[in-house]
């Protein structure tokens, strides 16, 4: 069971729910959002029904759910949560695209990317400051130099920035900066991570991880949650198969079967699922056709001098045809695009 006190309820009132529920032989998970308290209660079937917490004072909502992720749970949940980064929302009336490079590696890089991202409809810009890479030889990213670039073209453009975080030392300083926190595929059970990401209150990104079950993932997102953050979007990027043709295998069943069992938006990125070009914009329009809320696609001005990923960074007719799938796919299913006005 899940307990929401109201926005004004006072330290008194939680201690007294609190208390109510231990006497009838719970426990209780007090989580301090920004916003509001949540109270998860865990007891055996018998303390849960003769517990009635519904008229204590400072409680605004009880909900009995018997997923084991409380919280991000569809249980009890009419209608699927809309996000806002920013003044853009990511939910299910509308469909949002996120572009940009997968590293920022200059400044007129990231500045040409964010046109293009816009010229494309993207209303978020993407960009990694610091980087998760497979190889420590590898470009390991601008770290904060990257992040000062990525606010200053979100100036210019007008774009609000998602970037990755990657260890608790830094969550302060990307919060700092970011409009949304994105944790990587290899971070998703790094839980120290999300429970830092979580008590920042900022929106957060969960990618699901190389071989995560659904439940794992969701699992993750409860960690988040409770840290009172149900800011929280998912997005699918491929999960580790037998196939080396390419790089992960986009899980399509995904978009729908795991906005059924959590209320949160649950967007795609074919860019790293795909591994090469080639595939982003038919993986990208099989994301949006299954009823994704949005697709992440990396775009890159010059993609064979990239120093990240740019096999599979989208540029010239590619983008445009990931541009014009945007505008018609998402429409047929009663989406409109995303902008800073809807909010
Ligand atoms: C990324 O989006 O830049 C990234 C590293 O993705 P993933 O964590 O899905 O590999
Ligand atoms: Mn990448």
């Amino acid at each position: 069971m899940v307990i929401v006190m109201a926005p004004s309820a006072t330290d008194a009132d939680v201690t007294g729910v609190v208390a109510h529920i231990e006497a009838h032989g719970g426990q209780a998970f007090v989580s301090r959002g920004v916003m509001r308290t949540i109270i998860g209660v865990v007891g055996t079937e018998d303390v849960l029904e003769t517990m009635d917490a519904a008229g204590l004072p400072g409680v605004s909502e009880t909900m009995r759910i018997t997923a084991p992720y409380k919280l991000v749970s569809a249980q009890n949940h009419a209608k699927r949560t809309t996000v806002r980064v920013g003044g853009v929302p990511i939910g299910p009336d509308t469909f949002t695209l996120i572009a940009g490079p997968c590293a920022v590696e200059t400044a007129e890089q990231t500045l040409a990317a964010a046109h293009m991202a816009k010229q494309a409809g993207a209303t978020l810009l993407r960009g990694g400051a610091f980087k998760p890479r497979t190889s420590p030889y590898a470009f390991q990213g601008l770290g904060k130099v990257g992040l000062r670039i990525l606010a200053d073209v979100r100036d210019e453009v007008q774009l609000p920035i998602v970037t990755e975080v990657t260890e608790v030392a830094d969550v302060d300083v990307v919060a700092e900066y970011a409009d949304m926190l994105q944790i990587g595929t290899r971070n998703m059970q790094n839980f120290g991570l999300l429970q830092a990401v979580g008590a920042t209150g900022k929106p957060v990104m969960l990618k699901r991880g190389l071989t995560a079950t659904y439940e794992e993932w969701l699992m993750a997102a409860e960690y988040i949650a409770q840290r009172g953050n149900l800011d929280i979007v998912l997005c699918e990027r491929g999960v580790r198969s037998f196939e080396p043709a390419i790089r992960n295998m986009l899980d399509v069943s995904a978009v729908p079967l795991v906005q059924h069992l959590s209320h949160l938006p649950l967007i795609v990125d074919p860019s790293h699922a795909a591994g090469r070009r080639d595939l982003v914009v038919p993986l990208a329009r099989a994301a949006m056709a299954a009823g994704a809320d949005g697709v992440m696609v990396d775009v890159h001005p010059n993609p064979e001098t990239a120093l990240c990923d740019g096999a599979q960074a989208l540029v010239g007719d590619s983008l445009d045809e990931l541009a014009e799938a945007v505008t018609t796919i998402p429409a047929l299913l009663g989406r409109t695009s995303a902008t800073h006005l809807a909010g």
